[in-house]
């Protein structure tokens, strides 16, 4: 059996004590194991501090950027054995796993170019030169510098690949070195990202811990930053755990989608609303913080939705994703499957059926696995007669292939409100030509999101839908969500850097930003 090392103060080590299996979530066969303990973490944190911060400092932004560059190289090289270990760990179809290893690569590229653009410089200007004196000459300037500390990168096991890439990204261009700790149950395509990248850094700049996280959060200081994806419970303890250093939280999300009231269903923006509700839905067996959970639909189309979903949802097959006809594949865990079943049992005490009861896999079972075998649900949609006093729709996040509609008079306010009663989301989107209640809709949506998607028929064509999280654009929410934010260009390097305000001889400030 293949036990999975940790990349931690220069070198692969094991560790030790009891060892927790990876699964394949589709046939429940043992991937790989890894020791639950057992590492000297002290030790890495240390390694860190020394070796990383040193290296990291004398390279400017272009120079990182050059080493950001020959990682996403590195995943493009490597891209069919990743997938291949997506599919096998993860229970990713193939679209699914390209969906997760393109987006590491992608990403990468997109803080690559920043880097380079960022130039031969170690500090950032922040906004113009302020005078605070009598004259020009005694002047302000805000800048941004590298903190000097670790940053420390826990990540939900949905997007081992991506997840870990968008922080080690900004991380790197930014200027801290790394330790980072994907979700031990999908963990075989991060520590495969390890090994592919550690021989192209300077030591000390990233470190992998493969397995729970034991004592790492002991060892965070007041230096450090914290950048955690994952569930809301874990995100609690967390604040608690390291109340000194700077944390951001990506947490659960009940995402919406609300379609206008000008729309027709059968429409081209029609057409990309049911399009999006489907592929969140179904894209990772919706398993994605981004996707749609809670659908919004005018009461007189409500009908003719359900329909086209249900006509949709009914050509997904459902199996092992080795087999190239299976588009959903299973959850990535039994823990996962509980919790979804569970999820989908609260959610049927208060709604009623519209397809897929309570994720029974229909006709025969999952296709190509053993009998009784994998963590399978099928795709559930369920309807909500009032959108705001459905407490189940919207007070829990049900990490899986489900979905609930409700209806609504139209009113674009009413659907900003129904935005807001998830308490603060990643995302979510409205459908609609109408500019009125698009600009209603967006000014009292905005403040419980993140991220506001608007399908309209002028951008149908050319959409990636709301559910694909963008380099050049913010990510993270509001309240539920955690309240973090990342990524969006180089807004995603502040949290990794110090902003300081210099006071001093205009030309020597000038100077010092170049
Ligand atoms: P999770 O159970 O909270 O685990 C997340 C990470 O925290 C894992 O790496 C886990 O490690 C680690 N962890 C658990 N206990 C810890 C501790 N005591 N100290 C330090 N780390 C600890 O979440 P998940 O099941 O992986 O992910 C599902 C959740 O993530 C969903 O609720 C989803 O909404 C959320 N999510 C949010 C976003 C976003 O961007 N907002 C993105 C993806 C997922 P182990 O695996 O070793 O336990």
């Amino acid at each position: 059996m293949q036990l999975l090392g940790s990349f931690l103060a220069g070198g692969w080590s094991n560790g030790s004590g009891a060892t927790q299996a990876l699964l394949n979530p589709a046939t429940e066969a043992v991937v790989a194991e890894v020791h639950a303990g057992g590492h000297d973490l002290a030790q890495a944190f240390a390694f860190a501090r020394e070796a990383g911060t040193a290296e990291l400092a004398q390279l400017t932004f272009a120079q990182r950027g050059e080493l950001v560059a020959a990682l996403a190289k590195a995943i493009h090289g490597a891209r069919e054995e990743l997938i291949a270990l997506a599919i096998a760990n993860c229970g990713n179809t193939r679209s699914d796993a390209k969906f997760d290893i393109d987006g590491a690569a992608v990403t990468l590229s997109h803080y690559a170019d920043l880097g380079a653009k960022l130039g031969a410089h170690t500090l950032l200007g922040d906004g113009e030169p302020i005078q605070v004196g009598r004259t020009a000459r005694m002047s302000g300037q805000h800048i941004w510098v590298s903190r000097r500390g670790v940053a420390v990168h826990i990540n939900a096991f949905n997007f081992p690949a991506w997840g870990t890439c968008e922080k080690l990204a900004c991380s790197l261009i930014a200027g801290m070195p790394v330790i980072s700790k994907p979700a031990t149950a999908t963990a075989h395509v991060a520590w495969r990202l390890a090994q592919l990248f550690e021989p192209l850094l300077p030591k000390g700049v990233l470190q992998m811990l493969i397995g729970p996280a034991g004592s790492l959060l002991d060892h965070v200081t007041p230096a450090d930053v914290v950048a955690f994806t994952g569930g809301s419970s874990t995100a609690q303890m967390l604040r608690g755990k390291v109340p000194h250093a700077r944390l951001n939280i990506e947490a659960d999300s009940l995402n919406a989608a609300v379609l206008g009231p000008d729309v027709e269903v059968t429409s081209e923006v029609g057409n990309l609303f049911l399009s999006d509700v489907v592929r969140d839905m179904t894209q990772k067996s919706g398993q994605k913080c981004t996707a749609i959970r809670r659908v919004l639909v005018p009461e007189d189309k409500l009908a003719e939705v359900a329909e086209g979903l249900k006509e949709r949802l009914a050509s997904f097959k459902i199996g092992n994703p080795e087999l190239e006809e299976v588009r959903i594949g299973p959850v990535a865990s039994a823990q996962q499957l509980e919790d979804v079943k569970a999820g989908i049992a609260r959610l049927a005490a208060a709604t009623e059926e519209v397809y897929g009861g309570r994720g029974e896999v229909p006709g025969p079972g999952p296709l190509g696995v053993p009998e009784g075998k994998g963590f399978f649900v099928g795709p559930v949609l369920r309807r909500a007669s009032n959108a705001m006093t459905c407490a189940p729709l919207n007070e829990h996040e049900v990490f899986g292939p489900v979905s609930t509609l409700a209806p609504y008079s139209g009113d674009a306010a009413y659907a900003a409100a129904f935005i807001a009663k998830g308490e603060g989301c990643l995302v979510s989107s409205a459908y609609s030509d109408d500019r009125d209640w698009v600009q209603t809709f967006v000014t009292n949506a905005a403040p419980w999101a993140g991220r506001l998607f608007l399908g309209s028929s002028k951008m149908a064509a050319m959409s990636p839908g709301p559910g694909t999280v963008l380099p050049s654009l913010v990510h993270g929410g509001p309240g539920r969500a955690g309240g973090g934010e990342e990524l969006g260009g180089q807004r995603g390097l502040q949290f990794y850097m110090q902003r300081t305000a210099l006071e001093g001889d205009a030309s020597v400030l000038k100077s010092l930003i170049g």
